[in-house]
């Protein structure tokens, strides 16, 4: 009798250990699949530039160009990421797709500074080491990304400017063209009606590769009518651009001189770091609470570690898509479309 209650004590136990071992295991299970809940392989979302474009200022050719154009750019990126490259080529590789066409106001279809001339800015970085390269002020190289890609993997600074950026790009090999390449007639006559009042425009791309890393990038010709030799927020780490892997990728576009002051892209990522907001809630209090009082307007787009988008925006319109691994997929321009 005693042997027997002693081994059902032994079996109880056993079989308590088993049960709670079993629920732990479960428990594990589920604590990972709600923070991976949705957690995509890879993820890209970019913009084709922040402005006041609505339906009924837009023509249906119009319209259907910059859809297509920015299909081509996100198309780009997309095969890159299903095929397992990273973030980074991603974001240099669709950005240079966006500065070849003279659609956007990046390379070829620059906007024209105060003087008349073509003035670039670009930035990049990446969310797995914080390593970043950025050039301002640029005149004859043909795809600014690739140049601020160099200064972050061929140089030891993180920005360069005007005249050393260029030659810094000679040096690397990179292509250089003729300041009068980025003429393009759109872009100038759009300055002599922009001298009446302001415009902008830019593009920009976040990634989120199959090993998990993030990167921005933003390339822009600036803000129409500009100051010679003034520089945006674009090409300045934290406030038009910004990747941490522990956080977000953002990339932004709009009123420049803004983005630098309320250092945008940063505080999105320090309000999902430090106060545990997600992407959604710090990007919309950033772009919709504290650039609206602020008097602020643009917007900007964004990916998480998870691969969870958002692209909020004050102005009203913004060129903006995006595509991740589960097969989802848009291309937006007004502010009633919706990502379902
Ligand atoms: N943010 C850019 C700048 O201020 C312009 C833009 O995004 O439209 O240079």
């Amino acid at each position: 009798m005693k042997r027997k209650l002693i081994f059902f004590t032994v079996f109880l136990i056993l079989g308590i250990n088993l049960l709670s071992f079993r629920n732990e295991k479960k428990t594990t299970d589920n604590q990972s699949a709600t923070t991976l809940a949705g957690k995509k392989e890879w993820a890209i979302v970019i913009h084709g530039g922040a402005g006041g474009m609505t339906r009924e200022n837009t023509t249906p050719e119009i319209d259907k160009e910059y859809r297509a154009s920015l299909l081509v750019a996100l198309s780009a990126g997309k095969k890159i990421l299903a095929d397992g490259g990273s973030a980074l080529d991603a974001v240099e590789q669709t950005i240079r797709t966006m500065e070849d066409n003279p659609l956007f106001n990046a390379g070829k279809g620059a906007v024209f500074t105060h003087e008349g001339k073509n003035e670039l800015d670009a930035a990049i970085m990446d969310g797995s080491n914080l390593a970043a390269g950025s050039v301002a002020c640029v005149t004859d190289i043909k795809n600014p990304i690739t140049a601020a890609r160099r200064v972050m993997t061929n140089s030891p600074h993180v920005m360069l400017s005007g005249a050393g950026a260029s030659q810094f790009a000679k040096e690397q090999g990179l292509e250089i063209v003729p300041p009068s390449y980025f003429y393009t007639e759109k872009q100038f006559n759009a300055l002599q009606e922009m001298l009446k009042k302001e415009k902008n425009g830019t593009v920009g791309c976040c990634a989120l590769d199959k090993n998990g890393n993030l990167a921005a990038g933003t390339s822009t010709g600036g803000m129409t009518n500009k100051r010679y030799n003034r520089i945006g927020d674009s090409p300045i780490i934290g406030a038009g651009t910004y990747a941490n892997n522990s956080t977000c990728a953002v990339s932004g576009t709009g009123h420049g001189e803004y983005f630098i002051r309320w250092t945008v892209a940063h505080d999105i990522s320090a309000l999902m770091e430090y106060k545990g907001l997600t992407l959604r809630e710090a990007s919309e209090l950033v772009v919709n609470d504290k650039l609206v009082k602020a008097g602020g307007s643009g917007g900007v787009i964004c990916v998480d570690k998870a691969g969870n988008v958002s692209m909020p925006f004050n102005s009203s319109g913004m060129f903006r898509g995006f595509a991740t691994s589960d097969g989802k997929e848009g291309i937006f321009i007004y502010k009633d479309e919706v990502v379902r």
